[in-house]
């Protein structure tokens, strides 16, 4: 028996809806309703290019010309209708615990014009429509044909989840039978599948919204064929004189960028663009899950050590090198020309919480709360109109403007971007962060709380429609987090419904002594795999306290990370910390050394970027000595000092950097 077994769900769960759980935490109400106030209507206006000093995105008029309400040529990227489908989708979460008549209403006119951009056949590509009608599925590999339609259908399951209006899932159905019959096994049929993924998990959601068993051996069909020999993408590149889309010139195919180098399951290594990669791994979990397939578990959970065991910043961020925003190998982790692009941690956070619902595994939770507390929080400003494409862990912006390899890394966040993949994703991650809180296994009884966010939920514990009776439970999170470690969590089971099941709270990684009291009183639950099971006959009312050792750690890396050596990242509770010359002003943050002996102190500073704590301690400033004009000098004075200086240091949370003009920014510092 391995290991996994033990915490295996009797049947995979299925993800609950993102309205069932309504935040009332400061923390996360901050940036549920930034999502709902600025970052939706910014980004309608962005479509609209309506946003001064932006990049013009096109995205509407697009399917305004494809509709035919308007003549002109198209614009953007052959993918550019994905901005418009990734804010129906955020609307739709939002919606769901936001009633809001106006913003339906906008959302009503943009889907009735996604209807009319659509062909009779279902067909729906807006690049394709206008610019290159006879091109249809010609060049998966780089027209992205399948992945926006993916997006498209992610938002209209959103959308009708969250108002139960039939008309853009409609759509939706019609362009995914329209796929169905284009793409299969049979005769006729094209035997391939997408250059970017996308359209795999979308279908696994379609097929759970509308029930239709076709969508999902859709969805495996085009899991199962890539990689496979004959190779597809090869065989349509040499059809196509290895024209490549974006060069308009002949062009190597790099397999491993498309993660078709080989069937997926015998991958072993996440390779290729990570952002495709985490879709991909996402899709694969979810078709594990629906269809019981062990051999795709078993590559889910390779690809899973792969990444997160040798391929992921400490920020959760993935993807080491801007060529090709990709992975690159084992423990290569550069910090100032790091990619780790917002997106590719929001495919983490889809990929881990999938993991979650086939078992019960801590680290799952851990890498999830990892990815969103530092990476894609850090993608966003405080005011939610500006947006990193790139997460680096350690900037020097003059180098960054100078230095051809470090051109991809900006110092302070953009506007918008001409390929806007990020905001709208980070936008519908927060507004559906609601589905991501909680996991009822109706099988055993157990609800399993993955992240600690206050809020309310309605759960129902009990199997609908099978053995048990079914059962409504309210449990409502009270906390501090992620500022404190505590958080306490009130249980009321619907009278007469079921009252006897299991509360199982993830004890994160990090916290090295976690205490829970029930109704005042210290248990010791059983603890495995990094959840606490709490089973009980549930009294309304009943509170579980959690406390969580929120001390500050020193983190090293292991020392095949060479970036790192020598050096520590510093890490409260989920939070990974930087320092920025803001705070730390007085030469190059390469010159502090943290002082390693003395102890570090976390104050919460109200003032501070809307309020955070920050780490302060003793330090030791290298390089203290007059260097007149020269480069290079001896480590030591003439007498044999070192040439260093006592100081001081603060770090912010990494989240919050760039939030204050230019300056350098580091992660992983020097320490004695
Ligand atoms: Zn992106």
């Amino acid at each position: 028996m391995s290991t996994h077994t033990a915490q295996r769900h009797p049947q995979p769960l299925r993800p609950l809806p993102a309205g069932r759980v309504k935040f009332t935490d400061a923390f996360w109400s901050r940036y549920r309703d930034l999502v709902r106030e600025v970052v939706i209507p910014y980004q309608y206006e962005a479509l609209h290019d309506r946003v001064p000093d932006a990049e013009p995105s096109h995205a509407i008029a697009n399917f305004e010309i494809a509709a035919g309400r308007k003549q002109g040529e198209f614009h953007g990227f052959v993918f550019q209708d994905t901005d418009v489908a990734k804010w129906l989708e955020a609307v739709g979460y939002s919606l769901m615990t936001h009633p809001d008549p106006e913003l339906e209403r906008l959302a009503d006119d943009v889907i009735d014009l996604i209807a009319e951009a659509q062909g009779e056949d279902g067909y729906l590509n807006t690049y394709f429509t206008i610019q290159e009608p006879d091109k249809r599925w010609t060049n998966l590999a780089d027209c992205h044909e399948l992945y926006t339609a993916g997006h498209l259908i992610e938002a209209a399951c959103a959308y009708y989840e969250a108002t139960g209006k039939r008309k853009v899932l409609d759509v939706a159905c019609r362009l995914a039978d329209c796929i169905d019959r284009v793409f299969g096994p049979n005769e006729g049929q094209l035997r391939g599948y997408d250059g970017h993924e996308e359209i795999e998990l979308a279908l696994v959601k379609l097929y759970r919204v509308t029930g239709e068993e076709r969508y999902l051996r859709l969805a495996a069909f085009f899991v199962d064929e890539r990689g496979r020999e004959p190779n597809f993408l090869r065989e349509e590149w040499e059809k196509r004189g290895r024209i490549n889309f974006f060069l308009k010139r002949p062009a190597p195919i790099n397999l491993e960028y498309h993660q078709a180098h080989r069937p997926v399951r015998e991958q072993t290594d996440a390779v290729g663009h990570a952002v495709r990669a985490m879709y991909l791994y996402a899709a694969m979990a979810d078709l594990a899950a629906e269809n019981g397939d062990e051999s795709l578990l078993e590559a889910c959970r390779r690809l899973w050590r792969s990444t997160t065991r040798k391929r992921m910043y400490v920020t959760g961020g993935v993807g080491s090198t801007h060529h090709l925003e990709a992975f690159t190998t084992d423990y290569d982790l550069p910090n100032d020309t790091a990619y780790a692009e917002s997106c590719a941690s929001i495919g983490l956070i889809m990929f881990a919480k999938r993991m979650l619902q086939i078992e019960a595994k801590g680290e799952y939770g851990d890498v999830m709360e990892r990815a969103l507390y530092n990476t894609v929080l850090a993608g966003m400003s405080q005011d939610g109109k500006r947006y990193f494409y790139v997460n680096p862990l350690e900037v020097w912006p003059e180098a960054c403007r100078s230095n051809p390899g470090k051109h991809h890394v900006k110092p302070v966040r953009q506007r918008w971007f001409g390929c806007a993949c990020c905001p709208p994703n980070i936008a519908r991650l927060i507004a559906s962060l609601g589905g991501y809180v909680y996991d009822v296994d109706a099988d055993s009884g157990i609800v399993y709380t993955h992240l600690y966010i206050g809020g309310e939920a309605r759960l129902n514990v009990g199997k609908e429609g099978g053995g048990h009776d079914g059962g409504t439970v309210v449990v409502r999170q009270e906390t501090n987090y992620p500022w404190d470690g505590a958080v306490m969590l009130t249980v009321t089971p619907e009278a007469g419904g079921l009252s006897a099941f299991t509360l199982a709270l993830r004890l994160p990684g990090w916290s090295r002594t976690s205490e829970i009291a029930v109704n005042g009183e210290r248990i010791a639950p059983e603890v495995r795999d990094g959840y606490a099971y709490i089973r009980r006959d549930w009294q309304p009312g009943d509170t579980v306290e959690l406390k969580l050792d929120m001390t500050i750690r020193l983190l090293a890396a292991r020392p095949e990370v060479r970036a790192d050596a020598g050096r520590v990242a510093i890490q409260r509770g989920p939070l990974v910390y930087c320092l920025e010359s803001a705070d730390n002003p007085g030469g190059p943050l390469s010159a502090l050394a943290i002082d390693t002996q003395t102890p570090l102190t976390a104050t919460y500073d109200a003032q501070l970027l809307g309020g955070c704590v920050v780490i302060e301690g003793r330090a030791f400033r290298e390089g203290a000595r007059d260097w007149a004009d020269a480069l290079y000098l001896p480590l030591e004075e003439e007498d044999g000092a070192r040439c260093e200086e006592p100081a001081a240091f603060r770090a912010i949370p990494y989240y919050l950097w760039g939030n204050r003009g230019e300056g350098e920014m580091a992660v992983w510092v020097r320490y004695r």
